[in-house]
């Protein structure tokens, strides 16, 4: 293949208007390149289940292979993309694999992928309308959608962010402007709730020791008396209570804290409470979802995550603000350079929104996926991925050796190797569960992560990938049971 990069007619020193562009590549290999891409992709997707769920490697082996100088001159973009495939891109986690069951999964729609090529390809700046106005309304439209999911009314609005990290920041500025920026804030939430929250605190200038850690009942939920006490106490002590983070789902166990109960005081107390919905708020397109997360529509904010539930490809999640005017008060800061985009009539500058100016067009990619497949599919793939968790649960329950540590919930099942009739202490069994983990991620294909429920080490499957099928759940549970066996035999 011929260089691009050594054009001979471009001179050397080139004050010369007519000098061509030295990143122009002809229409003929711009298609090629595109077509060695996408068959990339496709073969990858389809091999999938072939392959183990990750691969990773050591900083020492890959520096041997990627570090060097930046390299003064270009080389054919055929083997550019041949390297990349060869060196970096099998060094991951597969986060979209059938049989990966740790963390989040994360299986994205090809139209979504798709979509996330036409962004980059078109390079949209969603940061105002005057800028991107197609692009902004389909953020509004998108939006929309996610707030009639979750059952906000109108007025309600807000933005897509590059996560549920970025939402809950921007919700947490929103509520510190909201309850007039308080000297002394305080923020609550259960040691259930993801870092994400604790980050976005300490970012918006709560003080760490200010950060209330509100302990559970019996079923991983935040216990109300408890944060009942906690407000009490600090309104005595002259802090102003800022934030309340309801959990609508914990990454961890899926443990969906009393939404009901939380806004009922926090309207009473006046506080503002962030629900955060990233790992399970899509669990609302299903009415078994809704029946869980009855009463989130009653928060003042809301994170959302699509990279998770919705089958997107990083990076996109959502704020939603059950009062628009919170967000905009909070975000809107004019600026002598962008005058000029302030242009007709309610047009929203999404960059008013939150703390991105220059943003990607995130509404896209759920916008074609949506419309490709329909919401009823999405619907159904959440569904199952609950039935299967259940499922998991109730082969979890039967089996002599392991143990169901939470009650199963949005598709997170939390248990341990644990035979019922051998009594094992404490320390042993953690040895023996880890054991087990490590083993499947070197001797099968699936993989699954570890967490901890009431200081008791615990596994976790997370199956909320559209493409995992029982056999992949069943199979894993087998190994579990398999090489526990082994290891109790040792
Ligand atoms: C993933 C997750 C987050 C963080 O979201 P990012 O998209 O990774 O920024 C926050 N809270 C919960 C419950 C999550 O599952």
């Amino acid at each position: 293949m011929t260089d691009p990069t050594r054009n001979e007619e471009v001179p050397e020193t080139g004050h010369d208007d007519e000098v061509q562009s030295e990143f122009e590549m002809t229409p003929d290999l711009m298609r090629d390149l595109g077509h060695r891409t996408v068959e990339l992709l496709v073969k990858r997707l389809h091999g999938l289940p072939e392959e183990s769920a990750w691969d990773g490697d050591f900083r020492k082996s890959l520096e041997a292979v990627l570090l060097e100088e930046p390299p003064e001159e270009g080389s054919a973009p055929d083997e550019v993309i041949e390297r990349v495939a060869q060196e970096v891109l099998p060094y991951a986690i597969r986060l979209d694999h059938p049989r990966c069951f740790s963390f989040v999964p994360s299986a994205p729609t090809w139209p979504g992928i798709l979509a996330d090529f036409i962004a980059s390809g078109y390079n949209f700046n969603v940061c105002t309308w005057l800028v991107a106005s197609g692009p902004s309304q389909l953020e509004l439209v998108v939006i929309d959608w996610f707030r009639r999911w979750v059952g906000y009314p109108d007025g309600a609005g807000g933005l897509l962010t590059s996560g549920g990290s970025a939402a809950a920041l921007n919700a947490f500025v929103a509520a510190r402007e909201a309850a007039g920026n308080p000297e002394r804030p305080t923020v609550y939430m259960s040691d259930q709730s993801h870092s994400a929250q604790i980050r976005s605190a300490r970012i918006v200038g709560v003080r760490p020791e200010c950060i209330r850690t509100v302990p559970i009942d019996g079923t991983l939920r935040l216990d109300m008396d408890a944060l009942a006490r906690a407000v009490a106490d600090d309104r005595a002590a002259g802090f102003c209570p800022m934030v309340v983070c309801a959990n609508a789902g914990a990454t961890g166990n899926g443990a969906i804290d009393p939404l009901v109960e939380m806004a009922d005081f926090c309207e009473s107390e006046g506080i503002w409470l962030h629900t955060d919905a990233s790992y399970g708020g899509f669990a609302m397109l299903t009415a078994e979802g809704r029946k869980l997360l009855e009463g989130i529509e009653r928060s003042d904010s809301i994170a959302l995550d699509g990279h998770k539930w919705l089958f997107q490809p990083y990076e996109v999640g959502g704020l939603l603000v059950k009062d628009l005017r919170t967000l905009e008060n909070t975000f809107s800061v004019q600026h002598d350079a962008l005058q000029d985009t302030i242009w007709g009539e309610n047009h929203p500058n999404f960059s008013d929104r939150g703390l991105q100016l220059s943003r990607g067009f995130r509404a896209l990619k759920i916008w074609m996926s949506i419309q490709t497949f329909g919401v009823a599919a999405f619907r159904r793939a959440v569904s199952r991925s609950m039935e299967l968790a259940a499922r998991a649960g109730e082969q979890v329950r039967e089996s002599s050796i392991l143990e169901l540590l939470a009650p199963v919930s949005l598709g997170i099942v939390c248990f341990r190797i644990n035979p019922a009739d051998t009594p094992i202490d404490e320390e042993d069994l953690h040895e023996v569960n880890r054991t087990v983990l490590a083993r499947m991620l070197w001797e099968d294909r699936a993989m699954m992560s570890s967490t901890v429920v009431e200081n008791r080490f615990s596994l976790r499957l997370c199956i909320i990938n559209h493409n995992t099928t029982w056999n992949d759940v069943s199979e894993t549970l087998r190994f579990i049971e398999q090489t526990g066996r082994e290891q109790l035999a040792r």
